[in-house]
């Protein structure tokens, strides 16, 4: 455990756990470590995932691109080349879409909107979605509905933009098949010196939220 960092008892762990955190005993273990250290504004909003939860967030992002395309779409005297551009995307989303097609954005539980489609049509739709965010992230930023100088720790009305575009791991693959990655989102910029010092083996800032492992979990304990 660092010792340059104090114990802020800022929260309990309810507060900073959010309800569909998912845990297996490492994580239960590191957030029981670590909870204390971060400030109020900092929280958990990911843990671990199985494989049939990285699926499920597939079609979470499909549904969250889409949503803030189409939110991209009624902006008022957009210019035309944003519009088509935002319209080549979601176009490109269409291509293989979910049964249902909505609902995993609003689920309140990780895996509760059930997808029909087989695993490799999700794997397809995954690759659709990765270069979809590469490009309308680029949309997002030249319009200027996002402030690219503000990506490592956007404002609260941005995040949503940026969750939209953040990078999403191939089902099967993600670090939160582990146990000991988490997501903890609010100020990205404390949460990377706090995680740091605490000893995480990896901070990734993704704009949104930042990507936290800490493979050596039983160094906290
Ligand atoms: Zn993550």
């Amino acid at each position: 455990m660092a010792t340059e960092l104090t114990e802020l008892k800022q929260h309990t762990r309810q507060t900073f756990v959010k309800p569909a955190v998912k845990e297996i005993a490492i994580t239960t273990q590191i957030i029981d470590a670590i909870f204390n250290f971060y400030p109020k504004e900092c929280y958990c909003l990911a843990g671990y995932l199985d494989t049939s939860d990285q699926f499920w967030k597939v079609n979470y992002h499909f549904d969250l691109l889409v949503t803030k395309i189409d939110e991209f779409l009624e902006i008022k005297d957009l210019d035309q080349k944003y519009y088509n551009a935002a319209k080549a995307i979601e176009n490109v989303l269409f291509q293989n879409t979910p049964i249902p097609l909505t609902g995993y954005m609003l689920d309140s539980k990780v895996g509760q909107t059930k997808d029909l489609s087989t695993n490799e049509q999700i794997i397809a739709r995954h690759k659709l979605i990765k270069q979809s965010k590469i490009d309308f992230k680029s949309v997002i930023t030249k319009s200027k509905v996002v402030t690219a100088a503000k990506e490592s720790n956007p404002p609260k009305a941005e995040k949503m933009w940026w969750l939209a575009v953040a990078p999403l791991a191939a089902p099967g693959t993600s670090l939160h098949g582990t146990g000991y990655a988490l997501d903890i989102a609010g100020n990205n910029l404390e949460t990377t010196r706090i995680s740091k010092a605490l000893g995480a083996s990896l901070v990734f800032n993704e704009a949104s939220h930042v990507h936290v492992e800490f493979k050596n979990w039983k160094d906290l304990l």
